[in-house]
C-alpha cells in the first residue's frame, strides 16, 4: 500500500506532484531548520483514489494520519482534543501546480465549547481564545457545511448594533462567547476533534471541484486529474496581542523586479486578516521598528530562502508572541518586466545559468516590451469574447469601416475598427486601428494574419457579437447595445472585449530583455526569419533579430488601395494581352519593393513565394468598390459584375489558388520571376548581396512543381544573360497539401527547401475552414472537444506526423535540402518546440512575434535542469 501520509520531515522541494507545491515546501523549509510549525500532509494520491471511490476516504485513512498527529503533539508540546493543553491545526489545499485563493481552508480546528475555555485558560486570553473558535465555527460551516458565509456576518452586525459595538476591536470575550452560542444554533458543528478533522480532508478534497477552481485551471491549462493535496499544520496564531502578527513579503519587487525585500505587516493580526484586507498593512519597516530581533529573523530567512531556492520567493509568516513562524513559501508571482528583470540580474549574480535564465520566462513576459498590455490590476467589464488573434491591449472609439477609421483616426482619435470578417479593402483601417475586432475568422483568417503582421492587437471569431455595420451597432449575447463611437479596450492576449478605457501598461524596451534575447541566440540552434513583404515589416523585423524573410506573401504586397486596384484588374483580365498591360504594372510595384527587401535584408536570405491569392480576397465586393473599379479600368460595372460573379468560387480556399493559378496563367509567374531577378541584379549593383529563394505554393505532385520550375528557370537565364549578372537563387516548394506531405520522396529532387505551410496544411488535414473555424472553435475548446486551436499550436498527432513524414521520405532521396516553416505556428512556443525537435532548420513568423520565437527556439535547445 503507497504511503498516504507525510510528515513535513519526511518530503523535499522536489515532491510537489505528490505533496502538493504548499506541503513540498513546508518540508522543504523543515529540512532546512526554518521555524515551520510542524505538521503533515495528505497526499494528492489519496485525494485521486478518493473521487475514484465516489467521494469515500480510503479506510485506513484516519489510522495513518492518527499516527502522523501523534507525532506532531509530540514535537509541539500540546495535544489535539485536550481542554488542558490543546493543539489547533490549520487544514489548507495544496496543489501540484500553485492555484492561489482557488480552493478551501479552515483554521483554529479542534476547538468546541471546553477546550475554547481550556485554551482561554492556557493563555489567560480568552477574548483570544472565543475570537478563535468563532472564526473557526464561520469558516468549518461554509466550506464543510456549506453554510453562506453571509449568514454569520448579519448575525454579528445584528449582535453588534444591539450591544452598541462598531468595530471588532470593540467586542470583548464575553461577546465573543455570546456570539459563539448564537452561531452554533444556526449549524449542527460536530463537538469531536477528530470527526471535524475527518470531514475538514473531506472537504478540501471536495473543494478540487469548487466552481472557481475549474474555471482556473481551464484558463491555465491545469490538469484536470491531478487532486489536491492537504496540509494539516499546527496553527500559531498572529493575533494573540500586541507583540504577535502576520505578513506577506517578496524577496525583490515583484512588479520592477527590483531587489528590494518588501512586504506588508498587519500587528494583532491573524494571516486571513491581511489576505482579507479589512485593516490596512504597515510596511516591514513598522515590524522593525517595534520587534526588531523578530525583523532581522525574516530578513535572514528570506535572504536564505531565495539563495536555497535560486528564484523570487513569495513567502508568509506570523508572529506570535514575539516568536516568529514561516508558514509558506513559493516561487513569486511577477510582471513580465520583472521576469526578465529578475532572470537576467540571477545570472549576473551566480545564482542561476543561461539556460535557466531563459527557462524562466514565458511568451506573455515578453509580450510585454512589445505591446502595450491591459494592466493585470485593472478591473474588467467584459461583454464578450473571442479568439485572441493578435496580442496586447486596445482602446478606442468604435468605428465600422476602414474609411471611418481613416477619418477619426485624422482627427486625432483612438479607433477600434470593428468589421464582421475584414478582406484586403480593409487594410488601410487596420494599419491605422489601435485595434481589430471581427465576428467572423479563425487564428488563420484574413484579420488575424494581417494584424498579427502589424502589430495591431485584434480579436477574430467574437461569435458571441451581432455586427451590423450598416447600422452602425455592435449587439452582444446579453443585448447590450454598443453603437458607432462607444469607447471600448479590447485584450487580444486574452481575446476579452471590454466596456469603457482599462489600464495599460506601456511596452518599452530594456537592456535586459536584450541581453536575454542575445543570450537566446547563443543557446538556440533553430534559426527565426520573418513573414514579412513590406519594407516597414521587414525593418521591424530585423529589428527584432529576423535572420531573413522566410515568407513573402507577394500578393499582400498589392493590398496597398493603387495597387489593388491593378491588381483586380488583372484577375479580372479577359485575355492574354490585357492581362499581361496589368501585368507589367504590377512588376513594376513588384520590382521596387523586392529591391527595397534586399537592401534590409542585406546577406540574408529572402524567400519570395509566387503569388497565391486566394480570389475571394481579392475581388471587388461592394457596388461601390466595382464602380470604382470600373471608372479606374473603363469598364461598365455590370461587366465587371458578370465577371466577379463567373470568378466566385464556391469553395474558395480550395479552389483558383497558389501554384494553380501559374499553372492556367504562366505569364503571371513570368513577371514575378522578371521582378525578382531584376531587382536583385539591380541591389548587386548597389553593392548588397541578395539571396532570392523562389517558392511555389500549394503544390500537389511533382509535375507542377517541373511546370513551373521550367518557367522560373527560362525567365532567370534570359534575365540573367541580358543583364550580364549571375545571381544566386533558390527554388524550393512550400508543403500545404497533405498529398504535398506524402509524396514528398518525389518532390525532393526538384527543390532545395521545403517549407511547411501549416496554416493550410491544417485546414487541410482537419477539414476545418480557416475563414469559417471562428464560428466553432470556441465552443469545441468550451466541450473540450478539442484542447487547443489547432491554427494556433500545431497539432503534432496528424499535421506534425505529416511533416515528420515529409521530412523523412524527402531525405532519403535527397540530402541537404533545407526544412522551415511558415505557417502561423512559426510563432508559436509550443509548436516551436517541436519544430526544433523534428529537425527543421528555421520558423518564420510574423515580425512581433520574432523575440518570443527567438527565446523559444533557445528554450526547445537548452537543458534547462543544469545547474552551477
Ligand atoms: C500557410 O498556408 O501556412 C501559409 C503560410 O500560407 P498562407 O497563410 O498565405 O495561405
Ligand atoms: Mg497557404
Amino acid at each position: 500500500m503507497a504511503k498516504r501520509v507525510y510528515l513535513f520531515s519526511e518530503g523535499t522541494k522536489d515532491d510537489s506532484d505528490l505533496l502538493g507545491g504548499k506541503g513540498a515546501n513546508l518540508c522543504e523549509m523543515t529540512g532546512l531548520g526554518l521555524p515551520v510549525p510542524f505538521g503533515f500532509i495528505i497526499t494528492t494520491r489519496t485525494c485521486r483514489e478518493y473521487f475514484q471511490a465516489g467521494n469515500k476516504l480510503p479506510t485506513l485513512l484516519e489510522q495513518e494520519y492518527r499516527v502522523a498527529l501523534d507525532l506532531v503533539e509530540g514535537k509541539m508540546g500540546a495535544r489535539f482534543g485536550d481542554p488542558e493543553n490543546p493543539l489547533l491545526f490549520s487544514v489548507r489545499s495544496g496543489a501540484p501546480v500553485s492555484m492561489p485563493g482557488m480552493m478551501n481552508t479552515i483554521l483554529n480546528l479542534g476547538l468546541n465549547d471546553e477546550i475554547t475555555e481550556g485554551l482561554a485558560q492556557k493563555t489567560g486570553n480568552p477574548r483570544f481564545a472565543w475570537d478563535s473558535y468563532r472564526r473557526f465555527i464561520q469558516m468549518f460551516a461554509n466550506v464543510v457545511l456549506d453554510v453562506e458565509g453571509g449568514l454569520f456576518e448579519k448575525e454579528l452586525e445584528q449582535f453588534k448594533k444591539t450591544r452598541g459595538k462598531v468595530h471588532d476591536i470593540d467586542m470583548q470575550a464575553d461577546d465573543w462567547r455570546e456570539l459563539v452560542q448564537r452561531y452554533k444554533r444556526l449549524v449542527d458543528l460536530p463537538e469531536d476533534p477528530f470527526l471535524q478533522l475527518k470531514l475538514a480532508v473531506e472537504a478540501v478534497f471536495r473543494s478540487w471541484h469548487t466552481p472557481r477552481a475549474i474555471v482556473y485551471r481551464e484558463m491555465n491549462n491545469i490538469d484536470e486529474s491531478l487532486g489536491t493535496a492537504v496540509n494539516v499544520q499546527a496553527m500559531v496564531f498572529g493575533n494573540f496581542g500586541d507583540s504577535s502578527g502576520s505578513g506577506v513579503a517578496f524577496t525583490r519587487n515583484p512588479a520592477t523586479g527590483d531587489r528590494q525585500f518588501f512586504g506588508e505587516y498587519l500587528p494583532n493580526a491573524a494571516g486571513e486578516d491581511v489576505v482579507a484586507g479589512i485593516r490596512t498593512p504597515l510596511p516591514l519597516s513598522a515590524l522593525e521598528q517595534q520587534l526588531p530581533a523578530v525583523y532581522q529573523q525574516l530578513f535572514d530567512t528570506q535572504a536564505l530562502l531565495e539563495t536555497h531556492y535560486r528564484d523570487m520567493q513569495d513567502i508568509e509568516f506570523t508572529v506570535q508572541d514575539g516568536v516568529f513562524y514561516m508558514l509558506q513559501t513559493r516561487s513569486g508571482k511577477r510582471t513580465g518586466r520583472a521576469s526578465i528583470k529578475i532572470a537576467v540580474d540571477m545570472v549576473r549574480e551566480g545564482m542561476i545559468t543561461e539556460p535557466q535564465a531563459l527557462m524562466r520566462v514565458s511568451p506573455e513576459h515578453v509580450e510585454a516590451f512589445l505591446h502595450p498590455m491591459i494592466d493585470p490590476s485593472a478591473k474588467r467589464d467584459i461583454v464578450a469574447s473571442g479568439l485572441p488573434a493578435s496580442p496586447g491591449g486596445a482602446t478606442g472609439q468604435i468605428v465600422f469601416s476602414a474609411e471611418e477609421a481613416e477619418q477619426e483616426h485624422t482627427a486625432g482619435h483612438s479607433v477600434i475598427l470593428v468589421r464582421r470578417e475584414t478582406t484586403p479593402e480593409d487594410i488601410h483601417g487596420m494599419k491605422v486601428a489601435a485595434g481589430v475586432l471581427t465576428e467572423l475568422g479563425g487564428m488563420t483568417s484574413h484579420a488575424a494574419v494581417v494584424a498579427r503582421g502589424m502589430g495591431v492587437c485584434a480579436i477574430t471569431g467574437c461569435g458571441s457579437l451581432t455586427i451590423d455595420c450598416d447600422a452602425g451597432h455592435v449587439t452582444t449575447d446579453d443585448g447590450v447595445v454598443l453603437k458607432r463611437g462607444d469607447t471600448i479596450t479590447l485584450d487580444g492576449t486574452s481575446g476579452e472585449v471590454m466596456l469603457g478605457d482599462i489600464g495599460k501598461i506601456e511596452a518599452s524596451s530594456s537592456d535586459d530583455f536584450q541581453i536575454l534575447l542575445g543570450w537566446a541566440d547563443k543557446h538556440r540552434r533553430l534559426r527565426v526569419r520573418a513573414n514579412a513583404e513590406t519594407p516597414e515589416d521587414a525593418a521591424k523585423a530585423r529589428e527584432l533579430g529576423a535572420e531573413g524573410i522566410g515568407l513573402c506573401r507577394t500578393e499582400h504586397m498589392f493590398f496597398d488601395s493603387e495597387r489593388i486596384v491593378i491588381m483586380r484588374a488583372m484577375i479580372l483580365a479577359e485575355n492574354d494581352e490585357e492581362r499581361r498591360t496589368y501585368l507589367s504594372q504590377l512588376q513594376q510595384f513588384q520590382h521596387d519593393d523586392m529591391l527595397e527587401l534586399f537592401k534590409i535584408m542585406d546577406g540574408l536570405p529572402v524567400t519570395i513565394r509566387l503569388l497565391d491569392p486566394p480570389l475571394h480576397e481579392f475581388l471587388p465586393q461592394s457596388s461601390d468598390d466595382i464602380d470604382a473599379l470600373s471608372e479606374r479600368i473603363g469598364k461598365p460595372a455590370r461587366q465587371i459584375h458578370e465577371i466577379v460573379e463567373n470568378l466566385s468560387e464556391i469553395n474558395p480556399m480550395l479552389g483558383f489558388r497558389g501554384c494553380r493559378l501559374a499553372v492556367v496563367f504562366p505569364e503571371i509567374n513570368e513577371m514575378q520571376v522578371k521582378a525578382i531577378i531584376s531587382a536583385a541584379s539591380d541591389a548587386i549593383a548597389l553593392g548588397y548581396r541578395p539571396l532570392p529563394e523562389i517558392m511555389i505554393p500549394l503544390v500537389v505532385n511533382v509535375r507542377e512543381i517541373r511546370l513551373i520550375t521550367r518557367i522560373i528557370d527560362k525567365c532567370i537565364h534570359e534575365t540573367a544573360r541580358a543583364r550580364a549578372v549571375s545571381i544566386p537563387y533558390k527554388i524550393g516548394t512550400m508543403m500545404e497539401t497533405p498529398r504535398a506531405t506524402l509524396g514528398a520522396d518525389r518532390l525532393a529532387p526538384e527543390v532545395e527547401f521545403m517549407s511547411f505551410g501549416t496554416n493550410d496544411l491544417t485546414q487541410m488535414t482537419y477539414g476545418f475552414s480557416r475563414d469559417d473555424a471562428g464560428k466553432f472553435i470556441p465552443k469545441y475548446l468550451k466541450e473540450k472537444l478539442i484542447d487547443i486551436d489547432p491554427f494556433v499550436s500545431l497539432d503534432q498527432r496528424a499535421v506534425g506526423r505529416l511533416m515528420k513524414i515529409a521530412i523523412s521520405e524527402s531525405k532519403s532521396k535527397k540530402q541537404g535540402i533545407k526544412y522551415g516553416i511558415c505557417g502561423e505556428h512559426g510563432g508559436d512556443p509550443r509548436s516551436i518546440q517541436f519544430c526544433h525537435d523534428i529537425g527543421l532548420d528555421y520558423v518564420s513568423c510574423s515580425p512581433f512575434r520574432i523575440p518570443i520565437a527567438r527565446i523559444a527556439a533557445a528554450q526547445a535547445n537548452v537543458d534547462g535542469n543544469q545547474t552551477y
